[in-house]
């Protein structure tokens, strides 16, 4: 892995250009909470945009049309370390219970073309950078993706 200086609230902000035009398309609205200070941290910058990708499109495909998906990052610790948590929430109904054990099992999917690989490769990515990932469910309401990164290690 080639680990250099990554700034999270830039990565974030590039995963929703990248997904600019499915956001206009399906009326959803940003709301985002970005810290006043850098939140930089060691690692691969170009996965942890793959992470950000995987979850924000899986959030994007749960709402429907005029759903709000809500990003913060915070400062945080890990295990006692200087960290960063990046708080991915919708409104697209949530996780049914008896399918919230298999979310990260490759090729789990309730889609009609879903691979199943996405959540599975988030966690593998984070878990790479010593980082954690928790989801709460919001029942009716939405998914709560929160993720947890080192600084460094
Ligand atoms: P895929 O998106 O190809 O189905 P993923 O690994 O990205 O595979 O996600 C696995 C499953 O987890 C999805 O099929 C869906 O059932 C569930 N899931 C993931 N994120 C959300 C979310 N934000 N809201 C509701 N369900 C979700
Ligand atoms: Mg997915």
């Amino acid at each position: 892995i080639c680990y250099t200086r990554c700034n999270v609230v830039d990565i974030v902000k590039e995963t929703l250009v990248m997904a600019a035009s499915t956001i206009e398309e399906k009326q959803i609205g940003i709301n985002t909470k970005f810290p006043r200070q850098r939140q930089v941290l060691l690692g691969d910058c170009q996965q942890l945009k793959q992470v950000f990708i995987n979850i924000i499109q899986n959030s994007l495909e749960a709402m429907p049309p005029g759903g709000q998906l809500s990003i913060q990052v915070h400062p945080s610790e890990l295990d006692g370390k200087d960290a960063i948590s990046v708080k991915i929430v919708d409104t697209g109904g949530g996780i049914p219970l008896e399918q919230l054990n298999n979310i990260f099992t490759p090729f789990f999917t309730t889609k009609e073309s879903g691979t199943g690989l996405g959540l599975p490769i988030a966690n593998r990515i984070i878990t790479n950078h010593g980082g954690k990932i928790q989801v709460t469910n919001h029942p009716g309401l939405g998914a709560e993706f929160r993720i947890v990164l080192p600084k460094h290690w």
